[in-house]
Parts: structure tokens; C-alpha cells; sequence
């Protein structure tokens, strides 16, 4: 804190910033951030918000954060009241992948670069994707299964459909299930993908497989461990939980205590700080106009887009320790209900 309040002191007046050279005027000004959030209605995204700040700010620069909770027009017009306060920089995660290129060219209009953050945006262009390999994250989730249950009927409850992650994944896991699938050792008896992630979604859709098939179900794949948990109360209901392995992703804390309570088998973790502190450091060298960089390239369906994807964690009940609780993403404490 006191640092932050010599910095502000420090800072020159208007008057003072006509003296010196524009260049050295710029670096001194504090870099402002704007963030655009999907929702705040999910674990992962208040550590987002919360680590995102707080790497923003170990740069020596400021965020203005703004969350739609599921509404595109909503987030569009927080862009543009984002864009229209003068950030120099716009992060957003979309909602939507495809209604959101209005705002990545709103602010090129600006001048403004904007980032895709965990998200792609569709047919924008795009300055720079931020991202954990979401193909691999389905890998990992069918290889975890397929290990469990190398033949059987098998469900997949798949993200949103508005969400490019939830094609990503679903490409990941059917590279894995493909060959599987014909050689006829997994038969795909339910797929249906989940609007805006609900778990309420998924519980009904999990409810529907169970019963078009009888219950004769011996995995589900759920894109995430908020899908996760609705298909696990659906099981609840048959007295299937525990016995039907069932795979999500993003390590939040119910799962963590479900997979050690044996109700669902893996998740797949993705250090969120690790995400934030990349994404931080990109957008302030941005905001800057430095360059960034390697980097790969993810096609949007409009451009080549230089893309930053960090590694993501398989876990289950055998590294659960190593892992999400030696990196103090939960504590031994919360996830085995220690008291
Ligand atoms: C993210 C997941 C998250 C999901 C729902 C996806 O885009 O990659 O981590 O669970 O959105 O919010």
C-alpha cells in the first residue's frame, strides 16, 4: 500500500506532463486495464477476477472490471462503457464467441488492442489469445475414462454451445473416443451440450440419458465439474452415484471433495494464477506497445491469432494431494472436510 501511494504522489501534475519528452510522459502515466467478464456466478471466475487484479496491479498497473452474468448485450455495453473511460487496453472473456467480434472492432476503432482471456472470439480480428489448451483438456478427460472403462456406453454432456472452449474440449475428447467408437468398444448413447453451463441444465440432460437408456450407462464425460455436479444429483436420484464414473474439469472444491469422496473420478486442473500472471504481463506490454514475442497461432475462422495455451493438470483421487492442494488452490482442510 505504501509504495502504491508513493506512486501516486509521484505522479506529475497535468501541467507537468507538457515538459518532458511524450515518450517519457508515456511510460510514466499507470497503465489502465479494462476487463470484461462473462459471470461472476461460478467458482472459477471470482479467482479469475481476484488473480487478474492482483497481477495487473503487481505490474504497476490499474483494472477496471465489469461482469455480465450470461448477458450479451450487457457485456457488449460494459465494453463500451470500457472503451469510451479511455482504457488503453480491453481483456475480455466472452460470452459469447461469436456476438462479441462487435466489440473487439469497437475498440480497434478506439484504438484499443484487445485480448480473448480463456475464450476465443470468433471472426474478430483478434490481437492475442490468452488460454489453457482446451483440446487437451478433453484428452486428458477421455484418457482418464477410457483407462476406467474401456468398453461401455458412454454419455458426453458437453459446455455451451455459445462457448469455443466447449468445441475445443469436445474435439479433445473425440480424438480420444473416435478410433474406440469403431472398433465398437464404446458405443456414445447420449451428447447434448449444456445452455450457458447450467448445472441445472445438465441435470436434466443427464436425467433424460438415464432414462432413454434404461440407466445402462458406465461413464459420462461433463465438460466441466459445474456440469459435473448436476450429472452426479442425477445419479444420486438412480443410486448410481460413485458407481458410474463420471469426469469434469476446473478442480473447484465441490468436485475436489467429490473425488475424494469417490462420486466423481477426475477433474482436470488449470492454475488459474499462472493464467492471470501471463495474461497481466501480455496486456500491460501491449497496452505499452512492446512486442510480446513467440507465440502459436489459433485460427478464429477470420485470422491466424497469436495464442498463449498453458498446460492443464490431470487429477484424480491418487495426485489430488501433489497437485491443487500442494499449490494451496484449496486446502487439505476444505477438500477432505477436515474440522
Ligand atoms: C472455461 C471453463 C469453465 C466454463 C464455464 C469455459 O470457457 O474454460 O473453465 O468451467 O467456461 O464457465
Amino acid at each position: 500500500i505504501a509504495s502504491a501511494c508513493a506512486k501516486e504522489v509521484a505522479k506529475p501534475t497535468k501541467e507537468e506532463r507538457i515538459s518532458p519528452p511524450q515518450s517519457e510522459a508515456s511510460t510514466n502515466e499507470k497503465i489502465k486495464i479494462g476487463f470484461s467478464m462473462d459471470t461472476l456466478q461460478e467458482e472459477r471466475w471470482l479467482r479469475d477476477r481476484d488473480l487478474f487484479k492482483e497481477s495487473v496491479e503487481a505490474l504497476g498497473a490499474e483494472v477496471v472490471i465489469m461482469a455480465a452474468n450470461g448477458d450479451d448485450a450487457l457485456q457488449i455495453s460494459q465494453a463500451e462503457t470500457l472503451i469510451s473511460q479511455g482504457v488503453d487496453l480491453l481483456i475480455l472473456v466472452p460470452h459469447n464467441a461469436e456476438s462479441t467480434a462487435t466489440i473487439v472492432h469497437k475498440a480497434h476503432l478506439a484504438g484499443i488492442k484487445v485480448i480473448a482471456y480463456d475464450r476465443l472470439v470468433k471472426n474478430a480480428d483478434i490481437d492475442l489469445y490468452v488460454s489453457f489448451d482446451n483440446e487437451k483438456v478433453g484428452e486428458m478427460q477421455a484418457k482418464a475414462m477410457t483407462k476406467l472403462v474401456p468398453k461401455g456406453n458412454y454419455v458426453f454432456i458437453g459446455g455451451a454451445i455459445t462457448d469455443n472452449n466447449a468445441h475445443l474440449l469436445k474435439k479433445g475428447v473425440f480424438n480420444v473416443l473416435q478410433p474406440l467408437i469403431e472398433k465398437g468398444d464404446i458405443k456414445i448413447v447420449y451428447d447434448q451440450w449444456t445452455k450457458d453451463w447450467l448445472p441445472a441444465n445438465a441435470l436434466a440432460n443427464m436425467q433424460s440419458a438415464l432414462k432413454a437408456n434404461g440407466n445402462q450407462i458406465d461413464a459420462v464425460i461433463a465438460a466441466n465439474d459445474a456440469t459435473a455436479g448436476g450429472v452426479i444429483q442425477a445419479l444420486m436420484e438412480q443410486g448410481l452415484a460413485g458407481k458410474v464414473p463420471v469426469a469434469g474439469q476446473d478442480a473447484e472444491l465441490a468436485a475436489a471433495q467429490r473425488i475424494v469422496e469417490g462420486t466423481q473420478s477426475m477433474t482436470v486442473y488449470k492454475p488459474i494464477k499462472a493464467l492471470t500472471d501471463e495474461a497481466a504481463r501480455l496486456a500491460v506490454a501491449l497496452a505499452k506497445g512492446e512486442t510480446v514475442g513467440e507465440y502459436q497461432k489459433v485460427n478464429n475462422g477470420k485470422i491466424e491469432v497469436p495464442s498463449f495455451l498453458l498446460s492443464p493438470i490431470a487429477v484424480d483421487q491418487l495426485n489430488i494431494d501433489d497437485t491443487i492442494i500442494a499449490d494451496g488452490f484449496h486446502s487439505r482442510q476444505d477438500v477432505y472436510k477436515l474440522s
